[in-house]
């Protein structure tokens, strides 16, 4: 079998194959780029790696060794010979792009022989020694496992006796020493020498990076953006190229467009006289790449000339890492750049512009659950802020919270509920879990292009680097800046968008909707054919949803008016009535309450239909806690002054509540069950609805409600339902002289009514897919206990492959849906079918709603947009 795949044979196509590094390296290579020789070992070597007991497979080194053979005859150097030694970097790539996640080891190759070669070759004993120390100090914790810190430690401290503030201060002399303290270290923490041979040195490199695959953050990063476990990374071994060949040399990254705001032009840094690492590691801050421009004018020119070029190749914007050696340009890797929302939607509408893609290309370019990043809240640009201290604009957004300067922190606050901003002097990719708990992070070193800006653009998290004005002390857990400092809990702002840092907590206020943004879904309305609803109840959450594209009101859940403070009096009144006479008084007040508000959501929906469920909780749920009040009463009946009344009155109400309490509610007295029995609930809520249509009516707002009846199981429930509704929309459109065009149906939540939708469909003008519901009955999960209890070991074992409430199951709570389908339009070919649970807010949820060819999905207003845009990617 073929394990490895030397540059020159591989493609851009050969992305599962060889990661997406690989195959961009060995497309660059085979366009005609200056990219360093080297080979890749396939991911599928990875794969037998882990199904063979972390073993290479036998065949693997002799491919390996052949593969060198050809780079030794191209540089006319040799691996671990001492006099022209060749040194490679040892380097991870998956298919999907993971930026620092996985380990990296450079200047592979030397030891204590083959340095002093490589200090003869190339005249400089400094630069020699300088390339050992990385590779012994990446090995070292990379392979071999010992940690960063006690290697920057062992740095910092012959800084300190040198007493010289710069890594470029240290002598040859120095690296020396601190190479044989390096030594000793690795020594007494794995009780292992730090190995000589140059082949030993390569079977564990890569053996390592194929562990990395596992390392803790990036199995963070592959939960957080949905990248399978099973994929494995690919390793790429390649000649060294060096940027710390002294001032003629350097290192760096840069993105062919601003991947924050998406503008057109080059966004880079770079570093002189340093390796790739210190850039994207984010450890140094390094320089603007315009300063490029006027330190070495040719290599500028001839990189923007590769960067343009490249970006035409893939017509995507691309990441590209370069390193100078000696005057010489090296691209090391190109790959479609990360970006945040608001770039992605103007680069792809400027690309349509440019005639570089075509609209249906731009839609695919952009991630549909990006599109909330657009939605957040910003600062006010009118408001007076105490602006601190300036920073790099690394990710755009606003974010308010309490200072905290350690990932686990940040986790664990957050988990308390805290709004957190992550400060560190610099973040590393270990700190993943910080940046997605916190709310942004701020950073004191380090470069936009470093892994830390990358990771939070991608999740649409603000972020300041190399905010050097900050001095932190992680020690005392405080951070100066000149003369004012600042605890860990205090509270500050950032802005992404400007660097500014600003003390306290700011106001924030809606976002105004870009051109772009508006351009971008409106190519996506041409293409899509499920329609768009939303999910809200009351006028304020309509009208958001109407100006983010709903084409309707897909569920109006009717108990959230029940629970407005002022009206639980009432609504208890009614719920604890002993008679029917007793009920309808209170019915009679809440009626023209509820028709306010029918009449409020009708007005903003002017002309769109508004689907209208009717109640569907238990009533208990509207009552007070049983817990709660046996307490009060405990109380009442220690105090002297006690007021009998009150007592008798807390005591009935105690038992009411007692009687109302369920062993399963979700499987209780809710739904129809409770217009079945208490059928004045029900007429007093279709008399609201129909009072407050034909009053608009009469205004001339155009209204489409449509009536639906929830938990319905078997057809004689909605047939009973149905009449009710009929009967009392008749009465009123007497009473009124209004004629309203309605509709009657009903939800899909329980197996027997997807089962049984033929007969169901006789009496329904709609279903609507209540995929909650429907995904806790076929389960038969109770969602409140399954999140809290089992579900979260269950996809972690991945005995589920995902939590069903999210995406939703599509063997089974989907065959269920397709049943429904296909039986109720059996009966009613022109059945209106649509989906409101949760799911119709997800992505992958929507394509499955395209492909069984529902009318249309209903989410809540903020992910209308996302619902759009995934629908149109459906439809391409
Ligand atoms: P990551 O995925 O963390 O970016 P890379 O494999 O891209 O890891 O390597 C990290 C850094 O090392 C990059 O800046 C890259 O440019 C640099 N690098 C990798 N291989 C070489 C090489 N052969 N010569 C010089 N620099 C290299
Ligand atoms: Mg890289
Ligand atoms: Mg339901």
């Amino acid at each position: 079998k073929k394990w490895v795949y030397l540059f020159r044979e591989g493609n851009a196509q050969m992305k599962s194959l060889l990661g997406g590094k690989g195959a961009n390296l060995a497309e660059m290579t085979k366009i005609g780029l200056p990219v360093p020789p080297g080979f890749t070992i396939s991911t599928e070597a990875c794969t037998a790696f882990y199904e063979n007991n972390h073993t290479l497979p036998e065949e693997l080194f002799n491919q390996v060794r052949t593969a060198f053979t050809e780079l030794e005859a191209t540089t006319g150097k040799v691996f671990g010979q001492k006099e022209q030694p060749l040194l490679v970097s040892v380097r991870s790539g998956s298919v999907h792009s993971m930026p620092g996640m996985m380990d990296t080891i450079l200047n592979l190759g030397l030891n204590d022989e083959t340095v002093e070669g490589l200090a003869k070759l190339t005249g400089n004993q400094r630069f020699a020694y300088d390339c050992y120390r990385r590779f012994i100090q990446m090995f070292g914790n990379v392979v071999m496992g010992v940690d960063h810190y006690h290697f920057e430690h062992l740095i910092e401290k012959q800084k300190g006796l040198r007493s010289v503030l710069l890594d470029t201060d240290l002598t040859t002399e120095d690296w020396k020493q601190v190479i044989h303290k390096f030594k000793e270290c690795i020594y007494m923490y794995t009780k292992e020498s730090f190995p000589q041979d140059p082949q030993e040195q390569i079977k564990k490199a890569i053996v390592a990076v194929f562990k990395s695959w596992n390392n803790q953050r990036a199995q963070i990063y592959r939960r957080i953006h949905q990248i399978p476990d099973h994929l494995g990374t690919a390793v790429n071994v390649q000649i060294m190229v060096f940027g710390n060949m002294g001032n003629d040399s350097g290192t760096g990254v840069a993105f062919t467009r601003n991947p924050s705001t998406g503008q057109k032009e080059l966004y880079g840094e770079f570093l002189i006289n340093a390796q790739g690492e210190d850039v994207v590691a984010g450890v140094r801050t390094p320089e603007p790449i315009i300063k490029l421009k006027e330190q070495m004018p040719k290599i500028y020119e001839s990189f923007c000339e590769i960067a343009q070029k490249l970006e035409a190749h893939y017509s995507d914007m691309q990441d590209i890492e370069f390193t100078i050696e000696r005057g010489k340009l090296y691209i090391l890797q190109t790959r479609a750049g990360k970006r945040t929302a608001q770039a992605a939607i103007t680069i792809a509408c400027n690309m349509v512009e440019e005639g570089l893609i075509d609209k249906h290309d731009a839609l695919l370019r952009v991630a549909p659950e990006q599109l909330d990043q657009m939605l957040h809240p910003c600062l006010d640009k009118d408001a007076k802020l105490d602006v601190i201290a300036k920073g790099l604009p690394a990710s755009p957004g606003a974010a308010s919270g309490r200072i905290v300067f350690e990932a686990d922190e940040a986790e664990y606050l957050t988990k308390q509920g805290y709004k957190v901003i992550l400060v560190r002097p610099e973040t590393t990719p270990e700190d993943i879990h910080g940046i997605l708990a916190a709310q942004g992070v701020l950073t004191s070193r380090g470069g936009m292009t470093s892994h830390a800006a990358v990771v939070a653009r991608g999740m649409g998290k603000a972020c300041i680097c190399g905010c050097e004005q900050i001095k932190i002390d992680l020690r005392k857990k405080e951070m100066a800046i000149g003369s004012l400092t600042l605890n860990e809990g205090d509270f500050i702002t950032i802005d992404g968008s400007t660097g500014h840092v600003i003390l306290g907590e700011v106001p924030l206020i809606e976002p105004t909707l870009s051109e772009e943004f508006k351009q971008l879904l409106a190519w996506a309305d041409e293409v899509r054919h499920l329609h768009v609803r939303a999910n809200a109840d009351n006028p304020v959450d309509a009208k958001k949803a109407r100006e983010l594209g709903a084409e309707g009101i897909g569920l109006c859940r009717t108990e959230h008016m029940f629970m407005e403070q002022s009206r639980v009096p009432i609504v208890q009144q009614m719920i604890l009535a002993e008679t029917l006479e007793e009920r309808e008084e209170a019915l009679k007040k809440l009626l023209p309450m509820q028709k306010e508000d029918f009449y409020g959501i009708f007005q903003a929906m002017d002309g769109l239909p508004v689907n209208i469920r009717l109640l569907d909780p238990p009533l208990h749920e509207f009552l007070p806690n049983t817990e709660e009040l046996a307490v009060e009463i405990a109380k009442l009946q220690c105090d002297e002054s006690m007021d009998r009344m009150e007592l008798n009155k807390k005591e009935t109400l105690l038992r009411k509540v007692r009687n109302l309490q369920e062993f399963n509610p979700m499987l209780g007295h809710r739904g129809c069950r409770l217009g079945l029995i208490y059928p004045e609930i029900y007429a007093m809520q279709i008399e609201a609805i129909f009072l407050a249509a034909a009053q608009c009516q009469t205004e001339g707002i155009r209204v489409i409600p449509e009536i639906m009846i929830p938990l319905v199981g078997h057809v004689n429930e909605l047939k009973t339902m149905r009449e009710l509704v009929n009967e009392v929309a008749t009465k009123v459109q007497t009473q009124t002289g209004e004629t309203i065009p309605y509709t009657v149906g009903t939800m899909i939540e329980v197996p027997r009514a997807a089962i049984t939708a033929r007969e169901i469909a006789a009496e329904a003008d709609f279903f609507s897919f209540g995929t909650n519901d429907l995904t806790q009955t076929t389960f038969g999960f109770s969602r409140d206990d399954a999140e809290g209890k089992f579900l979260h070991t269950y996809v972690e074992n991945k005995i589920l492959p995902e939590n069903p409430f999210i995406t939703l199951d599509i063997e089974g709570v989907g065959s269920l849906v397709r049943l429904g389908i296909h039986e109720g339009r059996s009966r009613k070919p022109n059945l209106k079918t649509g989906i409101c649970g949760e799911h119709g807010g997800e992505k992958r949820s929507i394509q499955f709603c395209h492909d069984v060819g529902l009318d249309y999905v209903s989410c809540s207003p903020y992910r209308v947009p996302l619902a759009r845009l995934s629908a149109a990617q459906a439809a391409l």
